[in-house]
């Protein structure tokens, strides 16, 4: 072993209590530490040879990169939809660095990795109320979920055209509805193959909304004329958290020929809410849904996972299969993750979650989601009631979407969110809504109060 490995492997314990420390340090400061920071990085490109051992690298950590980290699991990091980490998610992903081990098998040779990754799921389950006729995985994130779950989409609409997909490449083009669809689900289109330039754009109802049309959707079915399509629909959007109609998504499924696809990556999270768990009325009947968990579950980066109905378990194989052998019979014996989905080797991904799940139960998540819930409608109304400030959607769940108001004020916008951010208090991030430029904040983190909220609005009446 190398001198400075055995060396390491010695002082295991002080290092580990060195980093603990250093954590708890910037723990105890987040509340403080800038939400943003300048910086001219300079990146090494040199390799010394010679290490430093872990205190070296540590303390080289320190000087160059420890001060450019910002506080995005604070408790005022409000852009993109960005979560924290709670303290038995923290405990959950530190272990899993220890544990080392590789979710896959569920049955065989000792690790039980997979069988905790199947047991969170069904605790997902549970915790959304959805009935458990889903099989689920881990992923790094809801780009790749959806990617996932289209990408057994496609398997189906080749395979309603005797066609297989997975072994003959798309040559059939798939039809694709949407109305409102993330970014990274169009991104997934692309990377699947499935020619993002062609999807047939929904209308949206009337009123300020971005939730698809029914009706419109119903006309562009009905010319299908049976032909099969991957409809991909929102469980929230990103710019005002607007969510399709699932129960009426349901009957026409039962009408039509549609994998029904939901991307539920944040808006999933409505269901732990008695007050707005009805914006996913009819959900369960989806295909399949995407869900973040490094979002409002606030469990670290990478944690995201699918759920597909088990009765597509032979589709979702045909697509991931590891092995170039026709999988034989019953895809469940001899079950093994690398089956299901993009990775092979992967970390026990689910055991944050799972930890989280644990230590705080139903009701500890449903506090969270309520509370971001109460403060982006306790935002909105400063924004609302605010000579300066106009909202460009009603704020329907965690998110509020605004911009300056006045004719000429959508030009001072980025200048605005600029020095808005630039204060290290507070971090929004710029977005574009109905052909305006706006601003949006989305509360995802369990440590954000009232009092947050009071700053952002005091610091922002500093800028207008
Ligand atoms: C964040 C988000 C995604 C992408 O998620 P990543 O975790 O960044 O890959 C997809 N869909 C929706 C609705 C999202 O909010």
């Amino acid at each position: 072993m190398h001198s400075t490995l055995k060396n390491d492997l010695e002082i295991l314990p002080s290092l580990l209590e060195t980093a603990k420390q250093q954590g708890l340090n910037y723990l105890n400061e987040i509340d403080t530490r800038a939400t943003s920071v300048k910086h001219s990085f300079q990146a090494k490109s040199k390799l010394d040879e010679t290490g430093t051992g872990t205190l070296g690298a540590l303390n080289e950590f320190n000087q160059r990169l420890e001060p450019l980290m910002v506080a995005s699991s604070g408790s005022r990091y409000w852009g993109f939809v960005t979560g924290g980490t709670t303290p038995a998610a923290m405990v959950g992903d530190w272990l899993t660095s220890v544990y080392d081990q590789n979710a896959q098998k569920v049955k065989g040779d000792g690790d039980i990795s997979a069988n905790i990754e199947i047991e969170t799921i069904g605790l997902l389950l549970d915790l959304f109320g959805l009935p458990n006729d889903f099989f689920g995985g881990f992923v790094t994130g809801a780009t790749m979920s959806n990617f996932t779950c289209l990408g057994v989409g496609r398997q189906w609409a080749g395979k309603q055209q005797g066609r297989d997909v997975a072994k003959d490449g798309v040559t059939i083009p798939i039809k694709v509805l949407t109305a409102t669809p993330h970014s990274s689900a169009i991104k997934s289109l692309a990377m699947l193959g499935m020619d993002s330039n062609n999807i047939t754009k929904v209308k949206v109802l009337e009123g300020n909304r971005e939730a698809m049309d029914v009706v419109d959707l119903e006309n562009h079915l009905k010319a299908l004329a049976g032909a099969p399509a991957i409809v991909i629909a929102s469980g929230g959007t990103v710019n005002t958290v607007d969510f399709d109609d699932f129960v009426a998504l349901r009957e026409l499924k039962s009408k039509y020929n549609f994998w029904l696809h939901i991307d539920a990556a944040f808006g999933g999270f409505a269901a732990c809410s008695r007050a707005h768990q009805h914006l996913l009325q009819g959900w369960g009947n989806a295909d399949s849904i995407t869900i973040d968990c490094h979002k409002w579950l606030n469990v670290p980066y990478e944690s995201a996972l699918f759920f597909i109905k088990q009765k597509h378990n032979l589709l979702q194989v045909e697509t991931f299969q590891n092995s170039n052998a026709p999988y034989l019979g019953n895809p469940m014996e001899n079950f093994d993750y690398l089956n299901f989905l993009p990775e092979n080797s992967r970390r026990l991904k689910a055991l944050p979650a799972w930890f989280t799940l644990i230590a705080y139960g139903k009701k500890g998540i449903s506090d969270i989601v309520d509370n971001n819930i109460q403060l982006a409608k306790l935002f909105g109304n400063y924004i609302e009631q605010h000579p300066a400030f106009e909202l460009l959607a009603p704020v329907r769940l965690n998110t509020v979407c605004f911009t300056l108001r006045g004719e000429k004020n959508p030009e001072r916008v980025q200048e605005f969110l600029f020095k808005l951010n630039a204060t290290g208090k507070v971090f929004m991030t710029p977005t574009v809504y109905n052909g305006r430029k706006g601003i949006r904040a989305a509360l995802v983190n369990w440590r954000t109060t009232k009092t947050d909220v009071e700053m952002a609005v005091e610091l922002m009446n500093k800028f207008i």
